[in-house]
C-alpha cells in the first residue's frame, strides 16, 4: 500500500501548503482526491513523485511510504523504478517527437519489456497506434492526455497518479478518459486520481478523498461521498 501520513510541506521554506494530510492508496482500488483549486492536490502529488525539490517544496513533518517503507527520501527515478508513476497537470508531452518517440521517452525498462509494453499501451489507446509516427503537438487534447497517459504506463507501474486527465476535455472525452482509467486498473494498476470533476473521479473510484487549504477534511467510500448533501451541493452541483 501507498501511504501518507500526517504530512506537512513547505514552499520556499516559508508557505505551508499541506498541512497534516493524511491518505492511503490501497492496492487494487481507484482513490479519488477532491478540492477546490489551490487545496493542495497537486502539491501531494509531487510529494509521492519526489518532484518537491524542483518546485521549491519540501517536506517538514510526516512521511510517504510503500509498503511500510519510507520512500520520502527518493528522487524522481528511484520513485518510478518502485512503480510509481505519475502523469503530471497540463499534459506535457514533447510536440516535436512523434508519439511511438514520446512513448519510448517513458520506458526505462528493458528492450523485451520495452516492447511488451508499448503494445499494451497501444492496445488501451488504439488512437495513438493510428497516429504513432505523427508530432505529439498535433495532437487534440484528449489525444494528448491519452498520449500523456500511455507514456507513464510504458514502466508498467503498480500505482498510476493522476493530475486532473479531465481538465479542458469536451464532455464526450471526459467518458473515454474516464473509461480508460477504469479499464487500466482492471488490468491491475492502482491508481490516485486527482480531479476536479468530481462526478467523472466519484462515479469511478472506490473510495474519495476531499481537501480544502491543506488538510483532508472528508475521507469515505465514493458512494457516501456522491450520497453526502455537502458535496452534492459544493462539487456536483446538485444542492
Ligand atoms: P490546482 O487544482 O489549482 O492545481 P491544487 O489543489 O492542486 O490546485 P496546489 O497546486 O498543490 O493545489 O497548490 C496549493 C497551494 O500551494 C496554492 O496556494 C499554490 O499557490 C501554492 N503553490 C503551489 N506551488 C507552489 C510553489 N512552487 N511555490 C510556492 N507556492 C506554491
Amino acid at each position: 500500500m501507498l501511504a501518507v501520513s500526517n504530512l506537512e510541506v513547505v514552499y520556499d521554506d516559508v508557505v505551508l501548503v499541506l498541512r497534516g494530510v493524511s491518505l492511503d492508496v490501497p492496492d487494487g482500488q481507484i482513490v479519488g482526491l477532491l478540492g477546490a483549486n489551490g487545496a493542495g492536490k497537486t502539491t501531494l502529488l509531487r510529494a509521492l513523485s519526489g518532484l518537491l525539490d524542483i518546485h521549491h517544496g519540501e517536506i517538514t513533518r510526516g512521511q510517504v511510504s510503500l509498503d511500510g517503507e519510507r520512500i520520502d527520501h527518493l528522487g524522481p527515478q528511484q520513485i518510478v523504478d518502485r512503480g510509481i508513476s505519475q502523469v503530471l497537470e497540463g499534459r506535457r508531452v514533447f510536440g516535436e517527437f512523434t508519439v511511438e518517440e514520446n512513448l519510448r521517452v517513458g520506458a526505462h525498462t528493458k528492450p523485451k519489456d520495452r516492447a511488451a509494453n508499448l503494445e499494451r499501451v497501444f492496445d488501451l489507446f488504439p488512437r495513438l497506434l493510428e497516429r504513432r509516427t505523427q508530432a505529439a503537438g498535433y495532437l487534440s487534447g484528449g489525444e494528448q492526455q491519452m498520449l500523456a497517459m500511455g507514456r507513464a504506463l510504458m514502466s508498467n507501474p503498480r500505482y498510476l497518479l493522476l493530475d486532473e486527465p479531465s481538465l479542458g476535455l469536451a464532455p464526450q472525452l471526459v467518458g473515454s478518459i474516464r473509461d480508460l482509467i477504469t479499464a487500466i486498473n482492471e488490468q491491475g494498476t492502482t491508481v490516485l486520481l486527482v480531479e476536479q470533476n468530481a462526478s467523472m473521479a466519484l462515479s469511478i473510484a472506490d473510495h474519495g478523498y476531499v481537501m480544502e487549504t491543506g488538510r483532508v477534511v472528508m475521507d469515505k467510500p465514493a458512494e457516501d461521498l456522491l450520497a453526502d448533501d455537502d458535496i452534492r451541493e459544493f462539487y456536483l452541483g446538485l444542492g
